[in-house]
């Protein structure tokens, strides 16, 4: 049964560095939108120039754009076992479109993580986080000033999107376009199940409590009588 994961959480939740243990653990890959469109605007594309006035001002690009980018995405051979999703779905149309695009595929259940975190602490992490200016690779936390990325010796940057003034805006905009979502998966997916997470504790301690959720729902979803398999629905919480 292929593990297909969803983060949910406002920036600088811990999304990102969750989805990449998750998808190194599991042998899936990890797709982040964020990082796509700053591959794109790197490269100068049609897309790069046109996402990022929009990343820049903290605003969402077009449903119709992401949509698109993700279903090439999730095209590609290596989802064959699943993915985890870091970046999207950031709005009720895009969650919609994500579970025609799983149900067209049979491609099994949809396990929603939420990833809570307090607003002063989302604001300093914010504020503290640096990302590889060649990569895009997320510095550790706690990383040093002088250190180097480990995938390809580029030098840590500041995103152009988490300066003060843009933080407030995406911040205004996850609680109006993408805290619906929790009501969506937590009610109306049809193919989801739902958990939150505490994201204000150690690293490892988030790590921990998002494997046993990742665990719980596999079990849940076994082999029916005649081989077809059955999809975990409901609404679980494992904060602390
Ligand atoms: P992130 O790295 O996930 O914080 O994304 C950075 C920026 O990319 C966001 O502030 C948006 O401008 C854009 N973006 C990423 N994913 C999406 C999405 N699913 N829908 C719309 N815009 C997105």
């Amino acid at each position: 049964m292929p593990l297909n994961v969803i983060m949910l959480g406002p920036p600088g939740a811990g999304k990102g560095t969750q989805a990449g243990r998750l998808a190194r653990e599991y042998g899936v890959p990890k797709i982040s939108t964020g990082d796509s469109l700053r591959e794109e605007v790197t490269r100068g594309t049609e897309l790069g120039r046109l996402a990022k006035a929009t990343m820049d001002a903290g605003h969402l690009v077009p449903d119709d754009v992401m949509v698109a980018l993700v279903r090439d995405r999730l095209l590609r051979p290596d989802t064959a076992s699943g993915f985890v999703l870091d970046g999207f779905p950031r709005t009720v149309p895009q969650a919609m479109e994500l579970d025609t695009l799983i149900q067209e595929r049979n491609h099994g259940g949809l396990l929603a993580l939420q990833v809570i975190v307090p607003l002063d602490e989302l604001f300093r992490r914010l504020y503290i986080r640096r990302i590889c200016g060649l990569c895009g690779s997320d510095a550790a936390p706690g990383t040093l000033d002088d250190a180097v990325c480990s995938k390809c010796g580029g030098e840590f940057i500041h995103r152009t999107d988490d300066n003060e003034d843009v933080v407030r805006e995406r911040l205004r905009v996850f609680e109006a376009q993408t805290e619906p979502l929790v009501a969506y998966y937590a009610n109306s997916s049809p193919t989801s199940t739902f958990f939150k997470i505490n994201g204000n504790q150690p690293l490892d301690t988030v790590t921990a409590q998002i494997r046993a959720a990742v665990e719980q729902t596999q079990r849940a979803a076994g082999q029916g009588a005649d081989g077809t398999q059955r999809v975990a629905l409901g609404r679980q919480d494992v904060t602390s």
